[in-house]
């Protein structure tokens, strides 16, 4: 992918325009972004995804709020999945790859990974052909959305390269698998600092990295060495460490005693939707996957395909994931202004999908959205 211009790394991280919506970041980065701005008369141009099963629907929606904002972005339209394979017999066809080369960002709806011959999961493909190695995802409490806990405010990382998703597989012999786990110092290292980096950034106090290191004691084991290493670089942030089924057992009693969660692949994946189920669900969390020369941004949820072509899904996901893609491109007051126009149509509690009890569809909620739009 291109390096994006104004968007360079720390310690050989990338953390450019990497904020939770809710702070601003310190002086350096302001310098890289005031470069940006000088730079960026130009209209981004970014790769646009619509994915399979609701991708269209909720990722047209959010095309519709970000064209509302005013923010003009130059949109390169491709395919991939399922609807790829019938279009060009590829879940991944060249153009796509060529695209994501060239622009260096995108915006995904969800993919049918069952369609993927030859790939295990095309989202995880990408993710790794990029080096896209954190996944963040910020999980957060609407007023108006019924759920056990009030203000919930999480940030999961995750590591996006190795662990399981490796995809070494072999039967050693008949009734005899296994699956190799890949964790290295390199990864765990380079997810740690972007674990703190964020968390100074964005001002958040707490990183918890989550385990299983009793067990995977040399796997889980290193994963927490170099946690460990890097907490030592951030005084000024708290470091603790849980093992994971007791930080899920904690999470679904006590979610304010976590802040950042800092987690392998694997973990992250479950804990993450353990997460957006505190919040009251997967049609709210939005999610982008960051690494040094670039990012894609998509939702947490998959292609929902009960509920797919029915114009029923939630498309506050998506609409959130819209929002970080413009403080990725240093519009953080316009990704601002559609965070609190979600907040005001979820209050409001008129114009809702039937997931979160209400019966709009998803184009009126988007529709209801822009009219909040101050
Ligand atoms: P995939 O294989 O693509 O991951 P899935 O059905 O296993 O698909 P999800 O797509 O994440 O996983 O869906 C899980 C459940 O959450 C489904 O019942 C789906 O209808 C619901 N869901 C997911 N996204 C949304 C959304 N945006 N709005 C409403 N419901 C949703």
């Amino acid at each position: 992918m291109a390096k994006s211009a104004g968007r360079g790394g720390v310690n050989g991280a990338h953390h450019g325009g990497v904020h939770d919506g809710r702070a601003r970041h310190g002086g350096a980065h302001k310098k890289v972004r005031r470069s940006a701005r000088g730079k960026a008369a130009a209209i981004p141009r970014v790769t646009l995804i619509p994915g399979d099963g609701v991708g269209p629907e909720v990722i047209g929606a959010a095309l519709k709020v970000l064209a509302a904002t005013g923010i003009k972005i130059d949109w390169d339209h491709q395919l991939a999945g399922a609807t790829a394979l019938k279009r060009f017999g590829t879940p991944v066809p060249d153009q796509l790859i060529d695209s994501l080369k060239a622009t260096g960002i995108a915006l995904k709806g969800p993919l049918e990974t069952r369609v993927g011959e030859g790939y295990r999961s095309i989202n995880v493909y990408l993710r790794k052909l990029f080096e896209l190695y954190a996944n963040v995802r910020p999980v957060r409490t609407q007023a108006g959305v019924h759920t056990p806990f009030p203000h919930v405010n999480l940030i999961v990382i995750r590591e996006n390269t190795e662990d399981l998703y490796a995809g070494i597989e072999h039967q050693v012999a008949p009734g005899v698998v296994e699956s190799v786990k890949i964790i290295t110092a390199r990864a765990s290292k380079r997810i740690a600092r972007f674990a703190f980096e964020y968390a100074r950034k964005n001002h958040r106090h707490l990183v918890t990295a989550i385990h299983k290191a009793n067990i995977m004691k040399l796997s889980d084991g290193l994963f927490l060495k170099c946690a460990q290493r890097v907490a030592r670089d951030y005084p000024d942030i708290k470091y603790q460490e849980q093992i994971v089924d007791a930080a899920c057992m904690r999470l679904v009693t006590n979610p304010h005693a976590f802040d950042v969660l800092l987690l392998e692949n694997l973990y992250g994946d479950i804990v993450s939707d353990l997460c957006a189920g505190l919040v009251g669900g997967l049609g709210f969390v939005p999610g982008a996957n960051y690494g040094k020369h670039g990012a894609i941004f998509e939702t947490v949820h998959g292609t929902a395909p009960d509920i797919a072509g029915k114009g029923i899904a939630n498309p506050v996901a998506a609409i959130k994931t819209g929002a970080l893609l413009l403080d990725y491109l240093d519009h953080e007051r316009e990704g601002d202004r559609i965070r609190t126009a979600v907040g005001a149509v979820l209050r409001a509690g008129r114009v809702l999908t039937p997931d979160i009890g209400g019966k709009a569809g998803t184009e009126e909620m988007a529709a209801a959205v822009i009219r909040a739009l101050k």
